[in-house]
């Protein structure tokens, strides 16, 4: 479904992004795992439109998307969670929501109906500031806010960034929950652990390029990420 090739992303004379490749099957819910500055925002940034690759494809369905701007990244299918979650607090809920579906595609669905369905806690706070939410709610949030463009791929950079474990607990369920549904997904993590107990198909990346890539399962075993990654 979404198929990246030889992805090239730089700031200046600093190359973040050095050729990566990975494919994110229909259905499926894929990681890139990687420690701090490994290069993981930056490729996901590339991805979704935010900052404009050097080099490489985006295929999405079929269609390259690399070089696409935001808005229409957004059309064609991929929205981002991104890192630091970025609501806007002075906005309710429901308003932060509602101002996302405009850059969608063009759905049928109810989708605020979807995300108060999969995130009840948003239901209830719905007519709050959305500053005064808790970073495990803003989290959900910030993924309702995605899923309001109808994606086809949905992409999370480090959802459990700043949230204590039991929160994580319960965002990541959430992402496995929406995964069920259907929609595939693409998580970037730090948090190997958790990131690991729930996808199908996983990448580690060293700076900027992709070193092991595999099933949880073989990626758990590997030598390499066990001592980077895993403790
Ligand atoms: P983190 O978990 O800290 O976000 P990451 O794996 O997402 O790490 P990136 O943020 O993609 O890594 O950063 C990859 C490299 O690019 C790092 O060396 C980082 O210092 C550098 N970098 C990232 N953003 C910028 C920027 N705006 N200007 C210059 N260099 C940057």
């Amino acid at each position: 479904m979404l198929s990246v090739s030889d992805l090239t992303a730089s700031y200046g004379a600093i190359r973040a992004v050095r050729g990566i490749s990975f494919t994110v099957a229909s259905g499926s819910l894929s990681v890139i795992l990687g420690s701090n500055g490994a290069g993981k925002s930056t490729t996901l940034r590339s991805i979704a439109g935010l900052h404009r690759p050097i080099g490489g494809s985006v295929m999405l369905d079929g269609s390259n998307i690399a070089r696409l701007a935001l808005h229409n990244v957004v059309r064609a299918g991929l929205a981002l969670v991104p890192e630091g979650r970025m609501v806007v607090a002075p906005l309710t809920v429901e308003e932060n929501l509602l101002l996302s579906r405009f850059s969608g595609r063009k759905g049928t669905g109810d989708t605020l109906a979807r995300v108060f369905d999969l995130f009840p806690r948003l239901k209830e706070r719905r007519t709050q500031p959305s500053g005064l939410l808790s970073g495990g709610e803003q989290q959900m949030l910030a993924i309702g806010r995605a899923l309001m463009t109808e994606p086809r791929v949905l992409l999370l950079d480090e959802p459990s960034m700043g949230l204590a474990p039991s929160i994580v607990d319960v965002v990541f369920e959430a992402i496995v929950a929406l995964n069920r549904q259907g929609q595939t997904i693409l998580v970037v993590e730090q948090n190997a652990a958790i990131a690991l107990s729930v996808c199908d198909y996983g990448y580690v990346i060293k700076r900027g390029e992709i070193v092991v890539e595999g099933t949880p399962q073989a990626l758990r075993e590997n030598p390499e990420v066990l001592e980077a990654y895993l403790g």
